[in-house]
């Protein structure tokens, strides 16, 4: 199978190495915005050739599109006109504005939309690695307007990723993400901008920074072409959590001004529950 990958970063560039690794892939060609991506891309041994987007799309039976959410609206609909038998896949962290904006082009049933829920707080072809998709869930949205033998392919695909596949409306898609994992880099950027405004002692920060600390501002270290979109297209959803977050972050503050440790007490043995979710 020939796999043509638009946007040969860190979801891209991680796809790359496990299909060829797998055998799904018999050649991987990069096609990406950046020359210097493409350069990395090819000393990392990521792809095999790379080709205008015209070129890889004609020799391709599947075209991954991994590139930032905004970027997107922009390169689906030119990669469907180029399109005659091939399979098309995104890997988006939002849907619903993409699948509303192709929703009647002429070759729509070829495209599926998807989203690998794996990552890192890296990016770049130099952030890619092997088993990034492991054991991991992927969401296919709103299957029924993908033609059988294209959500079929798409299936094997993540299968030889070794991911679990779901099924789920674009709308419902992007509502659940805004909640489990939008907010956790709301929060991730919100709690270092907090510290580097407080903390002035850069030294201080790397000393007592504990484990702690650095799991939960980990996710702030993530790049900003690819989060701004995300917030931008699911814009709505994140503010309705947002506004619970900011209720749950008041209360602390009102207990603590109260001196009310029983309180704070029931809020934090309230939030241990997630322990048993997701164990
Ligand atoms: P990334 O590491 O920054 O890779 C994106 C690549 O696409 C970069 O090489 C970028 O080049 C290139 N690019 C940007 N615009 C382009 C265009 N118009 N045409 C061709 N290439 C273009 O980003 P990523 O983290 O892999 O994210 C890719 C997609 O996966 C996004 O849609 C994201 O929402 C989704 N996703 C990300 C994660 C995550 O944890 N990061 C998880 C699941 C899904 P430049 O660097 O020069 O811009």
């Amino acid at each position: 199978m020939v796999v043509s990958i638009i946007g040969v970063g860190l979801i891209g560039g991680s796809m790359a190495i496990s299909l060829k690794e797998n055998g799904f892939a018999t050649k991987i060609i990069g096609v990406d915005a950046s020359p210097n991506n493409i350069d990395k891309a090819f000393r990392r041994r990521l792809i095999d050739e790379d080709k205008s987007l015209e070129d890889a799309i004609a020799e391709s039976d599947i075209i991954i599109i991994s590139i930032p959410v905004n970027a997107m609206l922009q390169v689906l609909p030119k990669v469907l006109d180029l399109v005659t038998t091939q399979v098309v896949m995104d890997v988006g962290s939002t849907k619903f504005e993409l699948m509303n904006h192709i929703k009647n082009h002429p070759n729509r049933k070829q495209f599926v939309g998807t989203h690998p829920m794996a990552g890192t707080e890296h990016s770049g072809p130099e952030a890619a690695i092997p088993n990034l998709f492991d054991n991991k869930t992927t969401v296919i949205c709103d299957a029924a307007q993908s033609s059988k033998e294209a959500v079929e392919k798409v299936e094997n695909l993540y299968n030889a990723l070794k991911m679990r596949v779901i099924r789920m409306d674009s709308n419902a898609h992007d509502i659940h993400t805004a909640y489990v994992s939008h907010i956790s880099h709301i929060s991730s950027f919100a709690l270092a901008l907090t510290v580097l405004e407080k903390e002035k002692n850069e030294k201080a920060i790397l000393d007592l920074a504990s484990s702690g600390f650095s799991s939960t501002v980990r996710l702030a270290k993530s790049s900003a072409d690819m989060w701004v979109p995300v917030f931008q297209q699911n814009r709505d959803n994140v503010l309705d959590v947002l506004d619970e977050h900011i209720n749950s972050l008041s209360k602390f503050r009102t207990y603590l001004i109260k001196k009310d440790f029983k309180k704070i007490k029931e809020l934090i043995e309230q939030s241990n529950e997630i322990r048993r979710i997701l164990s």
